[in-house]
């Protein structure tokens, strides 16, 4: 038998995160003190309201298919939480429910762009986004931007880099791998860019809420009606609520891309899962005090994690405003991110992402959602495997 792999298919990057992850918990497996770094969630538990309401309603038998695009209770309370946190008005139509915010990134590829078109994307960028736009046929176009500007992109940058084929720009702020959170005036200064050239921005802003040091959020789509006619929110249950395993996400889109997401979505996976949607209900509209204490405990490792990679020589860091990441900068070491991650777990059992799976191979990824202990254990074997370069 031939077995033809598609073009689709064949075209992707496999996850330069899973192998080492798979690589670090191999070596776990086989009872060495392995040190992860590579935690793309919270180290947290869900919080418990949000767990009884979900096993309330298995236990009521809320166990069959629902609207595909989710149902109505949790549309509304999404819609409410973008009036009452964003101030911005949607119809609960406009508001789809999918199998996690990844899910909610590809319908909206999916749903806008096609074969010709050109989608662009900041560098250091989530591993995802490129391989999405490939899978719809479209051309993922790489906005290159480096530690000496935050890993932010210019309106002047991203003008430039617009064609007449360009649909989407991807916008992901707090982000994931570097932290960066742009400022209300900037994340305003690239709406304009896009409203002017004609350009739909997908804004994934799944970390919202992991802010620190009085840093603001504030959605693309709130700056006036026509920012808000020209981009997709895309939001999840999993970074904030720590509900990476329930896999839902949500988005808010103008009128014809959320039809356009509710069919894709009626005809691939349906429903996401009727008794998690009745919990992520309880996440939205209970109390948020679970917040406060993730921030402060996040917000202490960041710090800690911060001073100490800065402290050694051949490592440079700028500090993250949000998210859970920091993305120091490793070219003092001599080292492409492959090989000084590789090296990195073979000598000392410290497992980091390199950044070239962000796109940007002078870094590597830290997660800070894991704890204190070994946040101080893992940073010291990264100094002593740095020192042992020299
Ligand atoms: C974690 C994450 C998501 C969504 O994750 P799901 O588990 O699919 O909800 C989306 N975007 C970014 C940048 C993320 O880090």
């Amino acid at each position: 038998m031939n077995y033809r792999i598609s073009q689709r298919a064949a075209s992707l990057s496999p996850s330069l995160t899973l192998a080492i992850d798979s690589k670090a918990k191999q070596m776990k497996a086989d009872g060495l003190d392995v040190v992860g770094f590579g935690a793309g969630e919270p180290d947290f538990d869900t919080p418990q309201h949000i767990k009884d309401a979900c096993a309330k309603a298995l236990a009521e038998g809320f166990t069959k298919y629902t609207p595909a695009s989710g149902i109505p209770e949790l549309r509304k309370a999404i819609a409410d939480k973008f009036q009452r946190e964003n101030g911005l008005t949607y119809k609960p139509s406009q508001i789809i429910v999918s199998c996690g915010g990844k899910h909610s990134c590809y319908n909206t590829i999916l749903a806008t762009c096609q074969e010709g078109d050109e989608v662009i994307i900041p560098a250091p960028y989530w591993l995802s986004y490129p391989e999405m736009v490939k899978l719809a046929g479209a051309k993922p176009v790489i906005l290159e931007t480096t530690d000496k500007t935050e890993f932010k992109v210019t309106p002047d940058q991203l003008r430039a880099a617009i064609t007449p084929r360009t649909r989407l720009f991807i916008l992901n702020s707090p982000s994931n791998p570097t932290g960066t959170v742009y400022t209300p005036e900037e994340v305003k200064a690239i709406g304009d860019v896009c409203i002017e050239k004609g350009v739909l921005i997908l804004s994934d802003e799944i970390y919202e809420h992991l802010l620190y040091d009085g840093a603001q959020h504030k959605s693309v789509a709130s700056f006036s009606p026509k920012h808000q006619e020209h981009t997709i929110v895309v939001h999840g249950f999993a970074k904030a609520w720590s509900m990476t395993g329930w896999r839902l996400g949500f988005l808010a889109a103008p009128e014809p891309v959320a039809k356009a997401i509710d069919a894709i979505q009626s005809h691939s996976t349906s429903n996401p899962t009727s008794f998690a949607q009745k919990g992520a209900v309880a996440a939205l509209t209970g109390p948020q005090d679970h917040l406060k204490q993730w921030l402060t405990e996040f917000s202490k490792r960041r710090q800690y994690a911060f001073q100490k990679l800065n402290s050694i020589p051949g490592i440079s860091c700028v500090n993250a405003k949000g998210a859970f990441y920091l993305f120091p900068n490793i070219s003092g070491t001599g080292l492409k991110s492959t090989e000084f991650c590789a090296r990195l777990l073979e000598a000392e059992k410290v497992a980091a992402v390199p950044g070239i799976a962000f796109g940007a191979d002078d870094y590597i990824r830290i997660s800070y959602a894991t704890s204190m202990a070994n946040i101080e254990k893992g940073l010291e074997r990264l100094e002593r495997f740095v020192r042992s370069l020299k």
